[in-house]
């Protein structure tokens, strides 16, 4: 059992940080509340024990202090619902009413503290800041895993406010950071990376950690053009980092030495256009003609990367095959879920981990079919980079 489970939260009052930043409509209606489902577990169990919980979070990027737009007070109502318990608000995260709110706060209550973000000293870490967030609980617990990656006031600063017994992580947090594990440290071979997305900038660290671990890594999306130009290919139109040739190459290279397979596209859907009107056909990916550009993987490339997918026993995505937003360039990234779920269900483990190919996975209804889908996207990136979040660093 994890120290979150072992602990008994009767009388105790819990400060939890969790990851509340949903998406509203401009009713304040929420429109995706999967974050916010994700962390009842750990509220229900807190208060089973016969604590309390005091909730902190932030809500979008405000830049003005507080805002009507991001305040948490829109979330009260739903949140209510989903705990089946009156949820009380505090209009401010610090100050006379939040301590009040907190104190008087009985077994079983639940208080939703207001963003964090109205103030500045959040995501500057501000020790004091975070020392006055701390005095309103007895027990700190991180179910934030979107933000472990912060080294914010209430997500990394605050821990040192509390004993080693007293700081823990919430079950979402202890999900995540298992399902990471047993990826990157436990993992039965063949392991199969899926790296996807626009560029290969933003995908180099996670490249060269998994060259390390991964038997196999399958390149897709828009970055996977800057690596056929590396060769010596003509990709047309399609997305090119001129300045990540020499990386590209590099990488490959790195992967020869290691004994690590890339899979490239071998074909793509091509497009005279980005746009979802385009004309479309297909193509080399290596001989894509002028005018045109490629914005999905090709048939031979979902039956190739499929084989690899099916050969797995544990298997890492992050990022799409191509522009699945649009209906002409979705087939790739539909049949890379597929043939993930597929594996899964011949017993690979399977994590989908960073914001685009989670949206995938859930657009196109295999989130259910895969074995763990990570809700923290740039946090989950840079746990694959192989850095230690800050999140995670302050509470062990
Ligand atoms: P990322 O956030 O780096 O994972 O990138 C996700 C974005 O990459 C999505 O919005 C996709 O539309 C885009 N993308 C995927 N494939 C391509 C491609 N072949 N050309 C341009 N953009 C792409």
């Amino acid at each position: 059992m994890s120290k979150f489970q072992e602990t008994n939260f009767r009388g105790k009052k819990a400060l939890i940080r969790v990851d509340f930043n949903v998406p509203l409509d401009e009713n304040y209606n929420i429109t995706d509340d999967t974050r916010m489902r994700a962390t009842i577990p750990t509220i229900k169990k807190i208060l089973s024990d016969g604590g309390s919980v005091i909730l902190m979070s932030h809500l979008g990027r405000p830049k003005e202090g507080p805002t009507e737009k991001y305040s948490l007070k829109h979330l009260v109502k739903h949140l209510s619902e989903l705990l089946g318990t009156d949820v009380q608000f505090a209009n401010d995260c610090i100050g006379e009413e939040a301590v009040q709110k907190a104190a008087s706060l009985k077994e079983g209550q639940v208080l939703l503290l207001e963003n964090l973000r109205f103030y500045k000293q959040e995501e500057k870490g501000d020790k004091e800041f975070a020392e006055k967030l701390s005095k309103l609980g007895d027990v700190y617990v991180n179910d934030a895993f979107g933000t472990a990656h912060r080294a914010h006031a209430s997500t990394a600063v605050i821990a040192q406010f509390f004993s080693p017994e007293n700081r823990m992580f919430g079950l979402v947090m202890e999900g995540e950071v298992a399902s990471a594990e047993k990826v990157l440290h436990g993992s039965e071979k063949p392991f199969t990376a899926i790296i996807g997305g626009a560029k290969v900038s933003d995908k180099i660290l996670i490249i060269e950690n998994l060259l390390e671990r991964a038997t196999d890594i399958i390149i897709g999306g828009g970055m996977a053009y800057t690596f056929f130009k590396a060769m010596g290919g003509q990709v047309g139109n399609s997305l090119v980092e001129q300045d990540r040739l020499e990386t590209a190459k590099e990488l490959m290279s790195k992967a020869d030495a290691k004994g690590v397979c890339i899979h490239l596209p071998s074909d793509s859907v091509i497009a005279d256009k980005f746009a979802a009107d385009a004309d479309v056909s297909s193509s080399l990916s290596n001989t894509i003609p002028d005018g045109w550009m490629g914005l999905d993987i090709g048939s031979m490339a979902c039956d190739t990367f499929t084989k690899v997918i099916h050969n797995s026993k544990t298997i890492l995505w992050n990022g799409p095959m191509g522009v699945f937003e649009m209906d002409k360039f979705q087939h790739g990234t539909k049949a890379i879920a597929k043939a993930v779920a597929e594996a899964t269900e011949n017993g690979a483990f399977s994590l989908v981990g960073g914001g685009d190919s989670v949206a995938a996975v859930n657009q196109f209804g295999f989130a259910d079919r895969v074995s763990y889908v990570s809700t923290g996207g740039g946090a989950m990136l840079e746990y694959f980079e192989g850095k230690e979040l800050p999140g995670i660093a302050a509470v062990k």
